[in-house]
């Protein structure tokens, strides 16, 4: 069974336990959401609208206690906090403002005559499964078209989150929604089996690993619910020609090290052309050996630890391995020498496809950089991964950056930029990087019933 507790990972102190729920807790909460459905999908637009603007409103209002939480719960600093928490609120304005125009009817031309429309209809009760890393905009992301729509949600939010998860359920509550529109569950990786094959759950979507979205699919399939996968990545970022490498450098670095390397679409794999190579990787093992840990509850603390043990153990898993098999360590590669789970930001370089660091992801603040000859061995690298969720190309010349881009294997392409997220992009991957689209106007027809209306 999962376990629902705080442990600090700056410190390695568990802070709170909550109890998980039993299966009468879980059987409950579906017939709720399902009767919520109800009403909730005949409540009239403007109202729905409303109480979301308010839900970003609320965000903004509680801030610093919501950033403090996630500090303490999965380490990410403060100042990260904030800049995620001020993100999940203009998701929440986002289809407050937008969703109006996104469910209007469309209209079909019928040669047939007679005349059609089809009308964006919402599904019912969902399941969410969401992980630690941006505990406020995953949930987001999916919550805010969802309940614009008219669907309802259950959520079952990672196990080192509970706080964050009930401070979520709190603001919906607040917003006015009404109780059951949004219902936080403590559940178990066995319950979330059971919920899926409900017959009263129309849909899950899951932000987390590969081995979880195979898992959630796979159960989906069988009961023949709509999924919506949101998986890893190990996004190439390809540096092809530039005349500003120090620009670039710092880009790569921030994109890197955000969050402590734990986001999906952080660029994972440098990717590098023989002219540049040897300068780009001597100026980014530099800005790899200056980070400073800091507490992440201090204002100034720009690098924090990992969100918890196994994830340092399962990143010094993946260096031991490309360390034994010849890789080059330039920088890092250890574990800080203190309390808690903290890992020095490492560099990695002359990696073999035989090491486990050349295929799976690494999640946390670990660069590989690869030399090429070429922007064909580039192109050719970047897609050589099981993964295609975002990739970044660097260059002056924008006929290549447009031609590098259509031939990507990634959901979303960055030309001279690292990837981010914003409200009105769409998100999302292709391989095993995930199935569908968060965000934008596409977020919202995923659990849609898109349905023919047609007169004769
Ligand atoms: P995880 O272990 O897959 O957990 C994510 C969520 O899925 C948790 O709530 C977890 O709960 C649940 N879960 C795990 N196995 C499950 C199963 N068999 N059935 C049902 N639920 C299951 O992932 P994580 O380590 O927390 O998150 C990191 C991963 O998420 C990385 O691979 C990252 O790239 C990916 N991610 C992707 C995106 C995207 O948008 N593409 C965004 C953020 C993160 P339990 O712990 O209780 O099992």
């Amino acid at each position: 069974m999962s376990e629902y507790q705080l442990r600090n990972p700056a410190t390695g102190q568990t802070e709170a336990t909550y109890d998980a729920f039993t299966d009468e807790q879980i059987i409950d909460a579906i017939g709720r959401a399902d009767s919520a459905y109800r009403s909730w999908r005949t409540t009239p637009l403007d109202e729905r609208v409303a109480a979301l603007a308010r839900v970003g409103e609320l965000y903004r209002d509680r801030a610093d206690r919501l950033a403090e939480i996630i500090a303490r719960e999965m380490g990410k600093p403060v100042r990260q906090g904030l800049g995620e928490i001020a993100l999940s609120a203009d998701i929440y304005t986002y289809y407050a403002d937008n969703a109006a125009e996104f469910l209007k009817d469309e209209e079909l031309s019928v040669a047939s005559g007679g005349s059609a429309v089809v009308r964006t209809a919402p599904l019912g009760a969902l399941l969410g499964i969401m992980p630690w890393n941006y505990p406020y905009y995953q949930v987001a992301r999916f919550a805010a078209p969802n309940l614009a729509l008219g669907n309802t949600i259950l959520l079952k939010h990672a196990p080192n989150c509970p706080e964050s998860a009930l401070a979520i359920e709190g603001i919906f509550r607040d917003a006015g929604l009404p109780a059951d529109a949004y219902i936080n569950i403590f559940a178990s990786v066995p319950q979330v089996a059971d919920i899926i094959a409900d017959p009263r759950v129309q849909g899950v979507s899951l932000t987390g690993s590969e081995r979880a979205g195979r898992s959630v699919g796979e159960i989906a399939g069988r009961h023949l619910k709509k999924a919506v996968l949101e998986l890893g990545g190990s996004d190439p970022l390809l540096v092809l020609d530039t005349d500003n490498l120090d620009g670039v450098v710092s880009q790569s670095v921030a994109g890197r090290l955000s969050n402590a390397g734990q986001a999906c679409n952080s660029p994972k794999r440098f990717i590098v052309v023989d002219e540049l190579y040897d300068e780009f990787v001597e100026k980014v093992t530099a800005k790899f050996q200056r980070v400073e840990p800091g507490d992440p509850i201090d204002a100034n603390t720009r690098f924090g630890p990992l969100s918890s043990e196994r994830a340092v153990s399962d990143l010094l898993e993946l260096i031991d391995d490309a360390r034994e098999k010849g890789a080059t360590i330039r920088a890092g590669g250890e574990r800080y020498d203190r309390e808690g789970s903290w890992m020095q930001p490492t560099v990695v370089t002359d990696i073999t496809p035989d090491m486990r660091l050349y295929r799976e992801e690494a999640f946390g603040p670990v660069a590989t950089v690869y030399r090429v000859p070429d922007v064909d061995a580039a192109v050719e690298l970047a897609n050589d991964s099981p993964f295609g969720l975002g990739a970044a190309v660097f260059t002056g010349d924008e006929q290549l950056a447009d031609d590098v881009a259509d031939r990507l294997d990634a959901g979303m392409i960055a030309i001279n930029g690292t990837g981010g997220t914003a409200p009105d992009l769409p998100f999302g991957g292709v391989k095993m990087s995930g199935i569908g689209r968060e965000l934008g106007r596409f977020g919202i027809d995923e659990f849609a019933n898109k349905k023919l209306v047609r007169r004769t």
